[in-house]
């Protein structure tokens, strides 16, 4: 298997991607150095100092307490050895876990790392999304309050279980709500393949679910450019990705024998995706409907204070239920029933209606406030581009058309969820949900974001959406 787009050879990579239509003209993507091997590990030191890092300077190691074994040892200790023996000074920086048991990303901890972290420092981050964006944004933050050049920072992965690693976002909890903020690229990123291939499975197929997120997520994206809400749509994300189906059920089997060319494939789409997001300077390329789903799962378990389940495969299995809804979608609507004006509710109306779903969560009205100050941006844009509305109605052939290119059946996400052995209904997640959780999720993932989805068109159409449910609920 040859991907179309290698980010393994970084010259050659980077020039090719130039080409691609939506590149960012002018930009250049700062990683110097991305190594997908068997054996890299031993590489490490030598990979520091591509990143611009030199031996006389003290390594902050950013790690949390997770075991984590390569070949029977225990990683952690593993790399802190080769890089003692190579002559570094470390400072170890711990991130300890919350009342859930897990570690978040959030601003305590980001500020904690921060706290150690100097204007000279260089920074090594050992483990998977969480700790990689904690690290990430920590280093971000102190380049802004300082004024300074970025600080060196390598990313050693630990799991092929999120699109984090390459990005230059940092998806944070803010008052409960998960927001996407601007953050930095690494300098290099190391994925040993063993370590990859010693990772839990569970996060490896959550690495699959998290770009199945692709099967919605870029109709999503082109509905909102096509509707005027979003002008950051380009066909960059699809064309550096390549065919996700085909890629992923060529590599089902390998994926879970555990082959190491396998691992390989999937931690360069999982660095592909990052990229993807980050050069469209927006998430929205491989985060739709199905990723404002799963924040919403995410903020019910946090206020629960239940540990959150495998990001990536509760994306996947909330992408079984967005693409179930495009195919309903495409397959119900009609135009001509469509009263105009009853699809443009007012501003009272809808702060009114995320109150009434968000306060019950959480009664100090938080969460409501925070989520009206990023909807209302969307309500009136809906509003603004009525004209754009009007038009998808008169071309509705044309549109669905469109949308049969762009969303990808069901029955796709679930074949592929099934050959890498993973869960394929909600109620194989961990922990678990239960079905009027889920429900709410579906039901009121709009109202959270200013992002539009198909989510969206359901709510100012006034689709009937407990029918709706019914209907996309074949998961539990
Ligand atoms: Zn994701």
């Amino acid at each position: 298997m040859t991907l179309r787009f290698d980010p393994e050879n970084i010259d050659q990579f980077k020039a090719q991607i130039r080409g691609i239509p939506g590149y960012p003209v002018g930009e250049d993507l700062p990683i110097r150095e991305m190594v997908f091997e068997s054996g890299a590990l031993w590489r490490l030191p030598d990979l520091l100092l591509i990143a611009g890092m030199k031996t006389d300077q003290t390594l902050s190691v950013v790690m949390d307490r997770t075991p984590m074994q390569r070949e029977g040892k225990d990683l952690k200790e593993l790399i802190l050895q080769i890089l003692e023996s190579a002559g570094w000074q470390m400072d170890v920086i711990w991130l300890e876990p919350d009342g859930s048991g897990q570690v978040h990303t959030d601003f305590p901890n980001i500020n904690a790392v921060k706290a150690r972290l100097q204007p000279n420092s260089a920074v090594l981050s050992v483990g998977s999304g969480t700790v990689t964006d904690i690290a990430k944004h920590a280093c971000y933050v102190l380049q802004q309050e300082h004024n300074i050049p970025p600080l060196p920072f390598v990313v050693y992965q630990t799991a092929n279980s999120v699109s984090a690693y390459t990005s230059n976002m940092a998806p944070t909890f803010v008052d409960g709500v998960k927001r996407t903020l601007p953050s930095r690229y690494p300098d290099v990123l190391v994925c040993d393949l063993e370590t990859l291939r010693d990772a839990p499975q569970a996060m490896t197929v959550a690495g699959v679910g998290d770009l199945l997120a692709a099967f919605g997520s870029y109709a999503d994206w082109w509905l909102a450019y096509r509707l005027g809400i979003d002008n950051t749509y380009t066909e960059f994300a699809q064309i550096l990705m390549g065919p996700l189906d085909e890629i992923f059920l060529e590599q089902a089997d390998g994926l879970k024998a555990g082959h190491l060319e396998s691992m390989s494939i999937l931690a360069k789409l999982i660095a592909l995706a990052g990229l993807a997001m980050s050069l469209s300077h927006a998430t929205a390329p491989l985060s739709g409907y199905e990723h404002v789903i799963s924040h919403v799962l995410d903020l019910v378990a946090e206020k629960k204070k239940r540990p959150l389940a495998q990001h990536g495969t509760q994306v996947a299995l909330a992408t079984l239920l967005t693409t179930a809804g495009y195919q309903i979608f495409m397959d119900e609507f009609e135009p001509a029933e469509v009263n105009l004006e009853n699809c443009y509710p007012t501003e009272a109306q809808m702060k009114a209606r995320i109150g009434a779903s968000f306060n019950p969560l959480d009664p100090t009205g938080h969460v409501a406030s925070e989520c009206w100050a990023d909807y209302k941006i969307k309500l009136e844009s809906w509003h603004t581009h009525r004209a754009d509305f009007q038009d998808i109605l008169h071309d509705w052939p044309g549109i669905r058309a469109q949308l049969h290119s762009l969303v990808k059946p069901p029955e796709v996400a679930a074949h592929i969820l099934q050959a890498v052995s993973s869960p394929v209904r909600f109620i194989d997640l961990v922990p678990l949900p239960t079905e009027s959780e889920v429900q709410f999720a579906f039901m009121s993932a709009p109202l959270i974001r200013h992002r539009f989805t198909l989510g969206d068109m359901f709510v100012f159409l006034n689709w009937d959406r407990e029918t709706l449910w019914a209907q996309v609920n074949k998961n539990f």
